[in-house]
């Protein structure tokens, strides 16, 4: 398929795909939002030098799948960035509790990108190509404080990751780049969750328009002050064990769903990006 075609079938996916609903109440009124706007789609080299650079242990590990491996054949990823509806960000950008929407967007949210990713890879398919879609790939594993990690000597027992990092395959896709609490930010900011697909097929990569892993984040530090596990510092970045101990509170208050986003609520990255000047009410926000 061509680049164009893809993206097309992206948005009209979109625009038909029920699931990507969430019911709103504005004082005693409710009201049905999106979960997420309409999404932003990034392509890259499949044979990208960084994904041999993603297997160094400093960087992600040994244990992260290149996409040769998930798919034989491998030419080309393709990341999908859905951003969280000014909805469902507003609604989590007060307090230390995840907000009703938020909580569902991440669990409902994440189940519609999941069948979203389904649909995708099944229409590529039909126009010819072979497609994996390794979030939805029964060799996708992710991994918790090095567990699961026996055979690889580098894992450390704060180790977490995964056989694959949508976050890493967006930047290496020029979707954007890392902030301090290590989600990426891109042109509708960081709010918001990710899927990716890589096909047979060829496509000319799209041109990465940054060079730094952080180019993005201004480092200012609202993420750390809005976390309310304590988990982020200018000095160390993100903590996981600490983040991971406070999602776990929220499941048991909040179960069957969990889920926090104070680092991408109320920051100057929550919507855009920040270094290039934002124009939205949530760059102020918080
Ligand atoms: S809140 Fe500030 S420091 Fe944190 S990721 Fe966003 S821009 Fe970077
Ligand atoms: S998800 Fe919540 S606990 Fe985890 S780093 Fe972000 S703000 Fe902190």
């Amino acid at each position: 398929m061509k680049k164009e075609d893809i993206i097309d079938s992206i948005l009209s996916l979109y625009n038909d795909l029920d699931g990507n609903t969430v019911e709103i109440t504005d004082d005693v009124y409710k009201r049905k939002s999106p979960i997420y706007d309409p999404p932003l789609v990034g392509f890259g080299d499949a044979h990208d030098g960084l994904f041999d650079e993603y297997k160094k242990t400093a960087v992600i590990g040994p244990w992260h799948m290149s996409p040769e491996e998930w798919l034989p054949g491998a030419e080309t990823v393709i990341s999908v960035f859905f951003p969280f509806s000014e909805d469902v960000r507003r609604s989590n950008r007060s307090g230390d509790q995840p907000s009703f929407e938020w909580l569902y967007g991440r669990i409902e949210g994440q189940a519609y990108i999941a069948v979203f990713s389904g649909k995708l890879k099944e229409l590529i398919e039909n126009n010819g190509a072979a497609v994996c879609v390794p979030s939805i790939d029964a060799r996708f594993r992710s991994f918790k404080r090095g567990e699961g990690l026996d055979g690889y000597s580098d894992a450390r027992p704060d180790t977490y990751g995964s056989r694959w990092s949508e976050r890493h395959a967006a930047y290496v896709c020029g979707l954007g780049t890392f902030g301090l609490s290590k989600g990426l930010i891109t042109s509708r900011g960081i709010a918001g969750r990710f899927t990716s697909l890589i096909i047979s097929d060829k496509i000319t990569p799209d041109k990465r328009p940054y060079s730094g892993i952080y180019d993005y984040c201004l480092m200012c530090g609202a993420c750390a002050k809005n976390c309310p596990a304590g988990a982020i510092t200018i000095e160390n970045g993100k903590d996981h064990i600490l983040c991971e101990k406070w999602l776990n509170r929220t499941a048991e208050k909040y179960a069957p769903r969990y889920g926090c986003g104070k680092c991408q609520t109320g920051v100057p990255c929550e919507n855009c990006i920040p270094v290039k000047g934002c124009t939205d009410s949530a760059s102020s926000a918080g």
